[in-house]
């Protein structure tokens, strides 16, 4: 069923993509990636909500509007967010607020949505800068960085409290059971749900079609493996799903068959790390900046560019893990690769 709330807002859709599963597409101030989807679960006399979107007065009134049209009357029961990302936990408190609720998240990504919003962290001004500067990165990288970085307090609001979501639980909505997955390598502890009986999973950004989830180094832990991480958590994810299951990602379209999609996330990070070797094998020693260019293949914005150097370094620091480069820092904290 597509059901069209054309008079409450012209370019609103809402789609229920399976019975009492309907998706809500809002749109979010990042380049490249236009919309976020948001869920409604049909649980009983009321609904689950499922992640918030940026917190600005456009997708407040998008929400509102869609709420008109899926509810009908009936309220917001519970609100569980995957991620801390201000996509999806930017509204955590206005949703809470008007449905009195507490948010449900894993205890990870509730502490990381407290740090970045405290300003720590992610918006340092001087903390991602000084950090690509090792990374080679030039004056003009860095004020493109400084033009176009939204900063994570301008796009979330959190509650005060919250209630833990873990690994393993058990939660039963409307008729369905589904169970908490949590996955690495985008975020600190992603939490996913799946339900068995109908194979539906709520992927979060875990697994998302066409687009990779970003998967980046950051300044604050120099020598992360995240890319590591996050290929676990995949291998995890194959175990459960099948090649019939109904995926509902973040971003884009719903889609069938996690497995195929699971296999070509892999075989996408294969392929960036064997073009990566191949680069250092033709120029020696390199820095991470040097291998933007190459990698991305496209002009970067600097909201953008934050993401590319997270991700070229997530990829050689995972070699360096593996034994295959080394990594080199001077006097001056430059930091430079090369194949061992
Ligand atoms: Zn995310």
């Amino acid at each position: 069923m597509t059901a069209s709330i054309g008079e409450v807002m012209q370019d609103c859709v809402v789609d229920e993509v399976a019975p009492g599963i309907f998706r809500l597409d809002v749109p979010v101030p990042f380049s490249g990636l236009r919309q976020i989807n948001l869920w409604l679960l049909r649980d009983g006399d009321g609904f689950t909500m499922i992640d918030c979107g940026f917190a600005d007065a456009q997708t407040r009134q998008r929400i509102e509007a869609m709420w008109k049209v899926v509810l009908n009357g009936r309220p917001v029961t519970r609100l569980l967010i995957t991620h801390f990302h201000p996509d999806h936990a930017g509204n955590c408190r206005f949703i809470c607020e008007r449905w009195g609720l507490r948010p449900q998240l894993t205890q990870l990504e509730w502490m990381a949505a407290n740090v970045a919003l405290k300003s720590l962290y992610s918006d340092d001004p001087q903390l991602a800068p000084r950090f690509y500067r090792q990374n080679g990165a030039t004056d003009d990288l860095i004020d493109l960085y400084h033009a176009d970085t939204i900063l994570y307090d301008t796009g979330v609001e959190l509650t005060d409290d919250h209630e833990r979501l873990n690994a393993g639980d058990r939660l039963v909505i409307g008729e369905r059971e589904w169970v908490v997955m949590t996955g690495q390598g985008h975020s600190p502890e992603m939490a996913m749900l799946y339900c068995a009986d109908d194979d539906i999973l709520i992927a979060g950004d875990q697994i998302l079609p066409k687009i990779s989830p970003n998967i980046s180094v950051w300044p604050w832990e120099p020598l992360a493996n995240p890319l590591r991480e996050f290929l676990v958590s995949l291998e995890q994810l194959d175990t459960r799903v099948t090649s019939n299951t109904l995926v509902l990602p973040s971003h884009r379209a719903p889609f069938h068959d996690a497995k195929s999609r699971i296999a070509s996330l892999r075989e996408h990070h294969e392929e960036r790390l064997a073009l990566l070797a191949r680069l250092m094998k033709e120029r020696g020693e390199i820095t991470a900046t040097d291998l933007l260019q190459p990698l991305f293949n496209r002009r970067l914005d600097g909201h953008q560019l934050n993401f590319a150097m997270g991700e070229v370094i997530a990829h050689l620091n995972y070699m360096m893990f593996e034994g295959t480069v080394r990594r080199m820092v001077d006097r001056d904290a430059n930091i430079r690769f090369s194949l061992c």
